[in-house]
């Protein structure tokens, strides 16, 4: 296969890609939902092998609210609404992110107690979380909502000190001595060198002398994943449903 048809296949030589935006519009207290599709069709230019692209705006739908509660609605409708409304393909939210922010944090707050986003999922869920941290210099009101925002401990449910944004799924201080191997003996975990990297798993009270070469780990029935953190130390997440 050469180059050429690599990039851009070999049934009609063009590559299209599709982009759904959105964009949030108010005028005298009513507010507008616009659905827009982009597609870029590249084509390749037979002569130098460059490509050319062409892009086109679709106009999809409109939804019309009376108040920013009814949008808020509308958008969480569904129970994947934070993958299905990426915060940063809505134009204009920030306009609007005083009234939004409680909503928000609410919303937020509600996915990670139940846990059932995917680790994938997590950024889509911190994308929104992020606009309260954007403009939380804009007033007060933000910056105090974007206070609220809560993590939760994947075995015992309990709230976290302080909001842990990257690691929504991971297991509280307290909960750290229930960490066992499959068969309840305990096990805990260390960065393997020195500054914070790697992850080793060794048996309780062996000195770390007797090493436990897996990173799954349980807590009763509930399995999970042992793993460096980003900024070092160690980090006990809930393990993904396959
Ligand atoms: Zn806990």
């Amino acid at each position: 296969m050469s180059l050429f048809s690599k990039i851009f296949g070999t049934k009609d030589n063009s590559k299209r890609q599709e982009y759904v935006h959105y964009v949030l519009s108010d005028s005298k207290n009513v507010y507008y939902l616009k659905k827009m599709k982009k597609t870029i069709v590249m084509f390749p230019d037979r002569i130098n092998t460059n490509a050319h692209a062409e892009a086109k705006t679709k106009h999809v739908y409109t939804k019309k609210f009376r108040s920013l509660f009814e949008f808020w609605k509308y958008i969480t409708k569904s129970k994947k609404w934070y993958v299905e409304y990426q915060a940063g393909t809505i134009e204009n939210l920030e306009k609007h992110i005083e009234i939004l922010a409680p909503f928000i944090v609410q919303a937020t707050n509600k996915l990670r107690r139940e846990m059932e986003f995917s680790e994938k999922e997590i950024y889509s869920i911190a994308g929104w979380d992020n606009l309260l941290f954007r403009y939380k210099d804009k007033s007060e009101l933000v910056l105090k909502e974007s206070q609220k925002l809560k993590a939760y401990c994947a075995n015992c449910g309990s709230e976290r000190l302080g909001f842990i944004q990257r690691y929504p799924k991971s297991i509280c201080h307290e909960c750290l001595p229930k960490v066992t191997d499959k068969n309840g003996r305990s096990v805990e975990f260390f960065n393997s060198h020195i500054g914070g990297y790697g992850c080793q798993g060794y048996y309780s009270e062996t000195n770390q002398q007797e090493k436990y070469e897996l990173d799954v780990c349980y807590i009763d029935d509930k399995e999970f994943v042992a793993e460096e953190a980003r900024f070092g130390g160690i980090v006990i997440n809930l393990k993904e449903k396959p």
